[in-house]
């Protein structure tokens, strides 16, 4: 099978998913790595390393800054001219309107946020999660290319390789007048990337539920919860700075301006598959559950025994997150000698 792998980057820093869908393809046949922007030549080079047979590289000036229409056209005349069996994009913002867009032009079908696959007569059958992660599907596109985007952390990385190297082809960037103009970037806050942890610690509405705590005098009601939920949420980012963790948020927490929506996780935030996820003061809502039940260990702590998320958790505490959050950072800190 002759599978293309789109390189989802940023200024040249690759998502670690890229190499995951790498990883994928080259267990399936001879690999194709797609890279686009401006100055590439030092990620093509990575990308060789981490299995790439070939990268087809657009390195042009236009497409310095991500552009769907300018990386999809481009995307879709590499593809249509070389036929390939697959295209492979991780599950990204990014590689998800990209996915679209050449499937439209490719005159295919895309299967998206794929956990599993299996390949078969030069068939792929997918496996993947619908209604909120209640159900898995299996799923199989009867046209070509197959097109699929892989979940994040959802297949292992493969070793890199340094000094591996391949076939370095130039690609021929599709430019036009296209609407969209990049003006500018803004930092969103740095911190560990959620879709890119291995460990997320994840805070809800009960990290403002903390009755010994006094709020400073003079706030209305509604800066005093945002108050409490600060020292709360103080607890949490605590706990993941000694994991060296992410740090998530449940929508009602968003939604009450605890933490800014970038923290979101669930069926409208993102979608994360840690190997450890630790939920503090957070119910289970079927909505939660959507962005956080492929994590591989889940705990929980939360007051209240019937909460759903002991359902899905291995290891539950019943108790005060106020209380035993603060006693798990300074075990784990204890341990890890911080
Ligand atoms: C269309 C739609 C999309 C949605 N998308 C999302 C989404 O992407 N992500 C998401 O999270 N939600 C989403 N929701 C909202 C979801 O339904 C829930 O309302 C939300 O997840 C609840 O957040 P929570 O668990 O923090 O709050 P709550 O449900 O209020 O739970 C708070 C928990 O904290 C516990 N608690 C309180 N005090 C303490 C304490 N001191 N110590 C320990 N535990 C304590 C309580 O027992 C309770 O279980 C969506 C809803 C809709 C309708």
């Amino acid at each position: 099978m002759n599978t293309f792998v789109y390189i989802d980057h940023f200024k040249g820093n690759a998502l670690p998913a890229s190499w995951e869908a790498l990883g994928v393809a080259k267990t399936l046949g001879t690999v194709a790595a797609v890279i686009f922007g401006s100055g590439m030549e030092a990620l093509a080079k990575t990308a060789f390393e981490y299995g790439a047979d070939e990268v087809l590289l657009a390195d042009d000036v236009s497409l310095a800054d991500y552009r769907a229409e300018a990386f999809a056209s481009t995307l879709s005349a590499a593809a249509a001219s070389r036929t390939p069996d697959l295209l492979l994009f991780p599950t990204t913002t990014r590689g998800r309107e990209l996915a679209a867009m050449a499937a439209i032009d490719l005159k295919t079908g895309v299967m998206v946020d794929v956990i599993a696959l299996e390949a078969k007569d030069g068939k792929i059958t997918v496996t993947r999660p619908i209604y909120a992660g209640k159900l898995l599907t299996k799923e199989t596109c009867s046209s070509k290319p197959q097109i699929i985007t892989l979940r994040g952390r959802a297949f292992p990385k493969p070793a890199q390789q340094a000094g591996k190297s391949g076939t370095l082809t130039k690609v021929a960037a599709v430019t036009g007048d296209f609407p969209t103009k990049v003006e500018g970037y803004a930092e969103s806050g740095g911190g560990v990337s959620l879709t890119d942890a291995s460990v997320i610690v994840s805070g809800g509405r009960g990290v403002s539920n903390n009755p010994a705590l006094t709020p400073p005098g003079g706030l209305d009601e509604k800066q005093a919860e945002i108050w409490k939920a600060q020292q709360g949420f103080a607890l949490v980012k605590d706990l993941a700075s000694a994991l060296n963790a992410a740090v998530g948020a449940s929508r009602a927490a968003v939604d009450a301006g605890y933490v800014p929506y970038t923290h979101q996780v669930g069926q409208t935030g993102k979608v994360v598959s840690p190997d450890l996820y630790i939920a503090c003061g957070i119910s289970g809502a079927i909505q939660h559950l959507a962005g956080m039940r492929t994590s591989k260990l889940i705990v929980a702590i939360n007051k209240d025994a019937e909460a759903p998320i002991f359902k899905l958790a291995r290891y539950g505490v019943v108790g005060d997150m106020f209380q035993v959050v603060p006693a798990l950072t300074a075990a784990f800190k204890k341990r890890l000698g911080k």
